[in-house]
């Protein structure tokens, strides 16, 4: 089925591209791994692609046909959703934006390309205190995600943002007994967790970092093993790339479903039969585009 995979690819013209969190043969057979951002933004540089496969959840395939409208996008399997980007629902959001006329909307990319279309500014895990920072306004509200709001208001002091309610179920799973009987087992790791998580366990974790800030921290630091808080489809690229290094996972069964949807025969039956396609209004799209790149302006 690999092969197959890889002779309709060439065929086809098709960039495969696999998120961090992908199972591992995913990973391996992918043209790029990365996370959300970083693939949508490489999949829109690649010129001569007709089609991109994107394994991942929903919103970022959402993102990669915002960022690339002119290629064909497809998800494997429609229902790989993420349920914290929908905690924010469009209306909801909305609401919320009438009701404080003055704040800006800040919008992690974990949500879905509606909400990314009434949002001033979007931003990622990696460079959210920026964006909140470099905002021109004082009042913020931030959506989906509480916990990395809360990292967000630590690092902002200055700044009075409203928290929006949600949260990803995977990272919430993490927890302060895990993370001691880590540090009893293993005294000389570096534990290095998600600001999706807790902000108890955010508070102990020796750093905390977005996944691609993960993969920098892990070449850079002269640790040689690593506690990783967050799901635990990282652990594949870490190991690869750093051979040397010992990684595991923060306790156990840190597991997306929704992201492991996507398997070898749903790739190859996605590309044979062009099937799921990812298709969004103009409308949607070009006021997507706009909070997208804006968070350019403010990093
Ligand atoms: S790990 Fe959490 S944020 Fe990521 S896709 Fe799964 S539910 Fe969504």
């Amino acid at each position: 089925m690999i092969e197959e995979i890889l002779k309709l690819k060439k065929e086809k013209k098709v960039i495969i591209l696999a998120h961090n969190y992908q199972i591992p043969e995913i990973q391996d057979i992918a043209d790029f791994v990365g996370d959300s951002l970083e693939l949508a933004k490489k999949a829109s540089e690649i010129k001569d692609a007709k089609i991109i496969v994107f394994c991942g959840v929903k919103f970022m395939a959402e993102t990669a046909k915002i960022l690339s409208p002119e290629k064909k996008v497809l998800l494997p399997d429609l229902d790989a959703g993420c349920p914290l980007a929908d905690m924010a629902k469009y209306q909801d959001v909305l609401e919320m934006k009438n009701k404080y006329p003055d704040a800006w909307i800040v919008s992690y990319v974990n949500t879905n390309a509606d909400v990314k279309s009434i949002t001033d500014v979007c931003c990622t895990s990696a460079n959210a205190e920026k964006v909140v920072r470099n905002v021109p306004v004082k009042r913020i509200i931030f959506l989906p995600d509480k916990n990395l709001c809360w990292y967000v208001k630590q690092k902002v002091p200055e700044k009075e943002i409203i928290c929006w309610e949600g949260y990803c179920f995977v990272h919430r799973k993490f927890n302060v007994d895990e993370l001691k009987k880590a540090r009893e087992k293993y005294p000389t790791a570096e534990i290095i967790v998600h600001p999706e998580c807790d902000p108890d366990v955010q508070k102990l974790a020796d750093g905390i970092y977005s996944t691609s800030g993960m993969i920098k921290r892990a070449k850079e630091s002269n640790s040689k093993i690593f506690i990783i808080g967050t799901e635990e489809g990282l652990l594949h690229r870490l190991k690869k790339e750093n051979p040397d290094k010992e990684f595991y996972s923060l306790g156990t069964g840190k597991i997306c479903p929704n992201m492991k949807k996507i398997t070898i025969e749903k790739l190859y039956q996605s590309l044979k039969e062009e099937k799921y396609e990812i298709n969004l209004s103009y409308d949607i799209i070009e006021k997507a585009k706009k909070s997208l790149e804006r968070m350019l302006e403010y990093i």
